[in-house]
């Protein structure tokens, strides 16, 4: 573990437009399938893009080809690429990892590799997508992490295997750590899924309903307030009246008050910043 804290993300850039009908986009069309590296499909012009380097390209777009996310890359909103680290191996077996200099278990990606995948990477994506390593040390991924990814470009995200990264491909290019919670993965794969799921659908036309992302947890600094749906009585239990009550002004006041409580009682941390702010 590291106290130093992680180099900061480039300047933000204004958020990419959303995708235009044809300009720009010559005959690509956008498609689950993530593209890889050596084929000849060229990207979107405009769309958001994320770039995966990994050992397991197969995993993806995994969760993200269904639902919302995967509508959203299917009308080319946002585009995937992946970058199979195993392309950039060495010799004939395209090794990509070795012992541990000092010794120790495990495995360790190899600089030259991971380097030579990063320079494919940044040579096909804008220069204000920053680059990421998701890895237990890194920062914790929280929303206002998604909200600043959103406005960008797009991101590059390298998922380790083993016990990481040679810590020179780090510092040679000032990556940036991204952890998704103080616990040990396999492999950065599900990491990247998840926070490529967290950005996306922040995304312009992503949801359905706007709204929906200005009232969820963490957009005004509150976790969200319970909700329900029909039916109106379950086992014994009621819908509370408010909601039923057609009157809007009562149902925010409540919701608000539910907001307050529930952050209250489980977060503090939210809690104190929440009061805190004027
Ligand atoms: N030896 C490392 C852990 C390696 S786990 C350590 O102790 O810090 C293998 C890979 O899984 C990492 O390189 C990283 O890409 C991914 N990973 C594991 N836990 C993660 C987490 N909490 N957040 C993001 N990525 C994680």
């Amino acid at each position: 573990m590291t106290d130093t804290p992680p180099p900061s993300m480039p300047p933000a850039k204004p958020p990419p437009k959303s995708p235009p009908k044809s300009h720009g986009r010559k005959s690509v069309r956008p498609s689950l399938k993530p593209r890889q590296l050596m084929d000849s499909h060229p990207m979107l012009a405009h769309a958001w893009t994320a770039q995966v380097i990994t050992l397991f390209p197969e995993a993806f777009p995994g969760v993200l080809g269904l639902s919302l996310t995967g509508k959203a890359m299917q009308e080319g909103r946002w585009q995937l690429d992946t970058i199979p680290l195993r392309d950039f191996g060495i010799g004939k077996h395209r090794n990509v990892d070795d012992t541990p200099a000092g010794g120790g278990a495990g495995m360790v990606l190899r600089p030259d590799v991971v380097g030579s995948a990063v320079e494919a990477a940044r040579a096909r994506i804008h220069r204000a997508a920053p680059i990421l390593y998701l890895s237990p040390r890194g920062r914790r991924f929280d929303q206002t992490m998604a909200r600043d990814l959103a406005t960008r470009p797009g991101v590059t995200l390298l998922c380790g295997r083993f016990e990481g990264l040679d810590e020179r491909v780090i510092e040679h290019y000032g990556i940036t750590e991204v952890s998704l919670g103080d616990f040990v993965l396999t492999g950065g794969e599900l990491a990247a899924q998840a926070l490529l799921d967290a950005t996306v659908r922040l995304l312009p036309g992503v949801l359905g309903n706007a709204d929906s992302t200005e009232e969820e947890s963490f957009s005004n600094g509150l976790l969200e307030h319970p909700q329900y749906t029909r039916p109106a009585q379950w086992n014994g239990h009621d819908i509370p009246a408010v909601l039923m009550s057609g009157h809007h002004g009562e149902i925010a006041k409540w919701r608000r008050a539910r907001s307050e409580e529930i952050t209250r009682a489980r977060r503090p941390d939210l809690w104190a910043t929440y009061e805190d702010t004027p």
